[in-house]
C-alpha cells in the first residue's frame, strides 16, 4: 500500500492514516475490496484524525495475481479524496478501469529503473 501511495505520488494520502484490513467470509459475491472512511462527526466526537480502511476480502483477494492486487488497491485508494478529511469519492469522474490501468503502468515503469 505504501509503495503504491509513494510510487504514484498520492501526496495527499498519509499512509499512517490508511489501515489495511483483511476480512473473511463476506456474503456479497462480487466484492473483492472496499474503502471505508471515518465520517467527520466521528472524528470530532472521538477526537481522532481522519482515517481510511482498505479492506480486502481474503477469499477473493488472496488468489489474485500481484498485478490484479495492485490494481485493486489503486482502485480503492482512488476512493480517497484529495481533501483527506473523511469523505469518499464516487466512481463517476474518478475511477474507471482505464484510469486504474494508466496508474498501474505508471507505477510499474517507476519500479523498473
Ligand atoms: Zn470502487
Amino acid at each position: 500500500m505504501r509503495e503504491i501511495i509513494e510510487g504514484l505520488n498520492f501526496n495527499y494520502i498519509n499512509p499512517d492514516q490508511v489501515i489495511c484490513f483483511r476480512s473473511y467470509g463476506t456474503k456479497s459475491p462480487h466484492v473483492h475490496a472496499r474503502c471505508w472512511s471515518l465520517p467527520r462527526i466521528w472524528q470530532k466526537a472521538l477526537g481522532v484524525k481522519p482515517h481510511y480502511v482498505i479492506e480486502v476480502i481474503s477469499e477473493k483477494y488472496d488468489s489474485l495475481t500481484l498485478e490484479q492486487k495492485k490494481k485493486l488497491l489503486i482502485h480503492e485508494l482512488l476512493h480517497i479524496p484529495k481533501s483527506f478529511r473523511g469523505g469518499l469519492r464516487p466512481h463517476k469522474g474518478y475511477i474507471s478501469s482505464r484510469i486504474v490501468e494508466e496508474l498501474y503502468r505508471k507505477l510499474e515503469n517507476k519500479s523498473f529503473f
